[in-house]
């Protein structure tokens, strides 16, 4: 530990944002990462815990305290040594990880965790700053070939991770860049794309072919990838959105989020404009998690007049109750930038019906709900209309879509998710041989962390499928 007393001196200090007027005016990222000071003072505020529980709490186990110190003691290379020996893309995560290591930090007991997300962002970006970042090609080649299917964050820590292990790995994606949900998902605002792409560039140095606008299982048959490979990793994600099939779901003017977000992430790559626009227009979100941040955030860019978000949950307490739940990540109000940049957020309420005029969405009618007998019940009378000419569907995925499971006819879980353990010498195979499953195509829409975990440890399963044995880490 750098310094012992460092968590008593110094304050957290998060890292700045744009001014609202400003951020709004465009895409462009606006979180402003520390200075090399500024992180030298809050890696100070590390106290190297005897049991690191940041560590634990991330998915991927970065060896946090290790890094705080280095940064603190102005080692910014051996730090990001460190931050690469369990971490792909550093730049992925200390843009949008929810960082559930703050939550699990031992000074977030009382609500001031040390700002290890921020420090992350800070190691990586003067690391690119300062083309510290080079393709590591294998020394030796194996001569064994591997697809990866889908080319998200899974796919891509896996595909790294197989070519530095020395196999000829290529990634199909069905879409027309590589990316996932970082690409056609997250808006620029949160996660501009030319961070997939330098990674891309690194990969590529380091062997990896990337097949874009290949769709395994509709336009590549799943036998001749297994004939042209040695290993398959299913990396495909959990795209199938949830819907709401309620009276007048077919008006003009009901969207699936996804389709909102993927429109404008085009647009912003220079494909044309979104084909969905919320200038001058009533917004309703549905949905209160990140995906529905995403859209108050995109329609704030173009323009909207009002937008509201409803949740059926009932809205958590503003604050943690950090002695019952630290180090777990704890049930809280979660306000994003885009919620700062404006818009009216209801929780408890259910939306009961669109209404619309000449096939046109004009309102929409809610109620409002509450716990009873262990399930949610709609409160007598609490029916409401709002004014609505757009609705986002933002309530979560239900599976990944099927078309590729089925066409290597793999065994699935009770969530149509790809059947796949994370244990034992069978780890991230599927019921098929030589075909493996990774990230949200196996265990349901979840994080970019546990994606990146996933696609590392499912490629450590494949050299050892492969070879008899890996040195890849665990
Ligand atoms: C709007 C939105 C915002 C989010 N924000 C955050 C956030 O801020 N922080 C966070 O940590 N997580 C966030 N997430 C979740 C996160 O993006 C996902 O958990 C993560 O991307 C999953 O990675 P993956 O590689 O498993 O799948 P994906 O990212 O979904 O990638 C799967 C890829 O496989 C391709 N594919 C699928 N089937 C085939 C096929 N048959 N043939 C070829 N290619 C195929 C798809 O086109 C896609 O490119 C968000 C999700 C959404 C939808
Ligand atoms: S839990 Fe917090 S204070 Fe302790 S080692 Fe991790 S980052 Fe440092």
């Amino acid at each position: 530990m750098g310094k012992p007393t460092g968590f008593m001196e110094f304050p957290r200090l998060n890292e700045a944002y744009l001014p609202v007027a400003e951020r709004l005016k465009n895409y462009h990222e606006f979180v402003q990462t520390l200075t090399d000071e500024q992180a030298k003072v809050q890696g100070a505020r590390c106290m190297d815990c005897g049991i690191p529980f940041c560590n634990n709490g991330c998915p991927i186990n970065n060896i946090i305290p290790d890094w705080n110190d280095l940064v603190y003691r102005g080692d910014w290379k051996t730090a990001l040594d460190v931050l690469h020996s369990t971490n792909n893309f550093p730049e992925f995560t200390g843009r949008i990880c929810p960082a559930p290591c703050e939550a699990a930090c031992t000074l977030n007991i009382d609500q001031a965790a040390v700002g290890i997300k921020s420090i992350e962002h800070a190691i990586i970006d003067k690391a690119w700053e300062n083309g510290w970042v080079v393709p590591q090609p294998a020394a030796v080649k194996t001569g064994k070939k591997v697809a990866v299917v889908g080319g998200g964050p899974a796919g891509l820590a896996a595909a790294q991770q197989l070519a530095r292990a020395g196999h000829a790995v290529v990634v199909f994606e069905k879409n027309d860049r590589v990316g996932g949900l970082l690409r056609y998902g997250i808006p620029d605002f949160k996660f501009e794309k030319s961070h997939i792409d330098r990674r891309m560039e690194q990969m590529r140095a380091e062997g990896v072919e990337f097949r874009v606008n290949q769709y395994v299982g509709e336009t590549v048959s799943a036998d001749s990838l297994k004939a042209e490979f040695d290993a398959i990793v299913l990396t495909g994600g959990a795209e199938q959105p949830r819907d709401l099939p309620v009276l007048g779901r077919e008006l003009q003017g009901v969207h699936f989020a996804m389709e909102f977000l993927t429109g404008q992430n085009k647009e912003v790559a220079g494909d044309g404009k979104n084909p969905i626009r919320a200038d001058g227009k009533h917004v309703v979100v549905i949905g209160g998690g990140d995906t529905g941040s995403d859209c108050v955030g995109t329609s704030n860019r173009h323009g909207a007049a009002a937008i509201t978000q409803f949740e059926v949950m009932p809205r958590p307490p503003e604050l943690e109750n950090g002695p019952l739940t630290w180090p777990n990540w704890p049930l809280k109000l979660r306000t994003s930038s885009s919620h700062d940049e404006g818009c009216a957020r209801d929780w408890s309420v259910t939306t009961k019906e669109f209404i619309g005029e000449n096939g046109k969405l004009t309102a929409l009618k809610a109620a409002r709900v509450e716990w009873k007998d262990g399930k949610l019940s709609e409160v007598p009378g609490s029916e409401f209309i709002v004014k609505a000419d757009l609705v986002f569907l933002a309530m979560g995925f239900v599976s990944p879509i099927q078309k590729v499971l089925d066409a290597f006819g793999v065994e699935k879980d009770a969530r149509s998710n790809a059947r796949a353990t994370t244990e034992g010498d069978a780890c991230y195979r599927t019921s098929v041989a030589k075909v493996f499953a990774a990230g949200d195509i196996r265990r349901g829409q979840s994080l970019v962390v546990w994606a990146i975990r996933e696609g590392r440890q499912a490629a450590r399963a494949v050299d050892e499928y492969l070879m008899g044995s890996s040195v890849l880490p665990r």
